[in-house]
């Protein structure tokens, strides 16, 4: 469901989101504030619950033209979920009675992402935007990640400093 801008006052610009990118937001929930001559003179509000997608742009300070589309409301498709509750909407996915994994509702979730976590799991397509900012990350510090496995287990290591000094520990 598409949010449009439905004022009929001219020289509107967008105020601050009050609602962030993705996040599940109740009915009537507020989205947007809109000024008018850089005084706060109204918000936007969401008709229906679902996950917020707003307008490629819309920054504070844009200006806002009636029929504008604001933002998309699209129903969840429970894209994280933890121990068959979704992180985004909340809902609980098992059926009543039912033991792990036994869903009333589908999900796109299937990739579990932390290795001692194996029950919060994820869609793969969130899958590969988390894996391929963390390449960006590694790339723009100029950095690179070394796995090993040692009989199944793995250890990540990180750019991050560690907490003694290497130097006066000779086991390392
Ligand atoms: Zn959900």
């Amino acid at each position: 469901m598409e949010i449009r801008f439905e004022e009929n006052e001219t020289e509107c610009t967008a105020g601050l989101k009050k609602a962030s990118e993705g996040s599940f937001v109740l009915e009537d929930a507020v989205l947007l504030e809109f000024k008018i001559n850089g005084k706060v003179a109204g918000k936007i509000k969401t008709p229906s619950e679902g996950v917020v997608t707003f307008a490629r742009g819309l920054k504070p300070g844009a200006v806002l033209i009636k029929g504008q589309v604001i933002a998309t409301i699209s129903e969840c498709k429970h894209e994280i979920v933890i121990k068959d509750m979704c992180g985004t909407c909340g809902k609980d996915l098992r059926e009543k009675g039912g033991r792990a994994g036994q869903r009333k509702e589908q999900s796109t979730a299937n990739v579990s992402m932390i290795h001692h976590v194996p029950e919060l799991i994820v869609s793969d397509s969130l899958a590969q935007q988390i894996g391929s900012a963390d390449e960006t990350n590694l790339v723009s510090n100029r950095k690179l990640v070394l796995l090993v496995d040692l009989d199944q287990t793995i250890i990540h290591t990180s750019d991050k400093p560690m907490s003694e000094d290497s130097e006066k520990v000779s086991s390392v």
